[in-house]
């Protein structure tokens, strides 16, 4: 079966403040698979995260990101949101005095009505948001709060988990979802991605422990250095570079 192409980047090269941080990467990702981005500090994943996603602060000097092959190398951060990539944060951003059902809301609808879909109404949002909040058995008070502000780590992270369920996208990116969780709320987290997963949506995570992908089981590993991924393999690479670290590829 041919499947579709959902991310394809080319020879990417990307700088901040004259510094080069991507070096002429290349990433291929088809609809359905799950991709795991590992490295060492610094080796650049979390640039990768932001420039796939948009953040202006980057210049992306040579090279380009197409998605569902269109490019959108010069696309605007909201746009590509409509056109379905998510960014789960390895840090998510505390908003105080923005009420997380408020700001969920509002993030769906935006989605909504960019794709000419129909956009929900507090009561319908409020049906909606509920049973994905079960789902992902998180309480529902959660709700009421304003965005993460006083969540834990681990809660912060199963919010970021909420909304990449909520926005469906075709591709969700997450960076160090598993950075400071103990191993319940690892393993819960794990859960509910491996719930969310299915054939046309495709993941990619990043992360530079190989505990997470004991639980969610990548179809490719790529181990990046010095912002480039310089060797591609299956989940098992995992495990060699938890017992060797990076040495026995780089
Ligand atoms: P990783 O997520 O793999 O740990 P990052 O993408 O965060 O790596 O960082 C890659 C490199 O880019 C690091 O050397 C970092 O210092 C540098 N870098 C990232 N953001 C900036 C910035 N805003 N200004 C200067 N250097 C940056
Ligand atoms: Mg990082």
């Amino acid at each position: 079966m041919n499947q579709q192409n959902i991310l394809k980047i080319n020879n990417l090269h990307v700088t901040i403040n004259n510094q080069s941080i991507i070096n002429g990467l290349n990433l291929s990702i088809n609809a359905g698979e799950v991709h795991a981005i590992m490295g060492k500090n610094g080796s650049g994943k979390s640039t990768l995260a932001k420039v796939i996603a948009g953040h202006p602060s980057y210049n992306i000097i040579k090279g380009n990101i197409n998605l569902k092959g269109e490019d959108i190398t010069l696309e605007e951060p909201e746009k590509r949101a409509h056109k379905g990539i998510f960014l789960g944060f390895q840090y998510p951003l505390e908003i105080p005095g923005v009420n997380n059902i408020d700001f969920l809301r509002l993030a769906y609808n935006s989605i909504k009505k960019a794709n000419n879909e129909i956009e929900l109404d507090p009561i319908s949002f409020f049906d909606l948001i509920n049973h994905k909040i079960k789902e992902i058995n998180m309480n529902e008070t959660f709700l009421n709060r304003n965005v993460n502000e006083g969540f834990s780590g681990g809660e912060k992270k199963k919010n970021e988990i909420l909304q990449m369920s909520l926005l469906n996208s075709t591709l969700s990116i997450l960076d160090e979802i598993d950075s400071g969780l103990d191993i319940d709320a690892l393993k819960q987290i794990s859960d509910n991605i491996n719930k969310l997963k299915c054939q046309t949506k495709s993941l990619l995570l990043i992360t530079h422990y190989q505990r997470l992908l004991d639980y969610i089981k990548p179809d490719y590993i790529h181990i990046m250095d010095a912002g480039k991924i310089v060797y591609t393999g299956d989940f098992k690479i995992a495990h060699q570079i938890e017992k060797e670290g990076y040495n026995f590829i780089l």
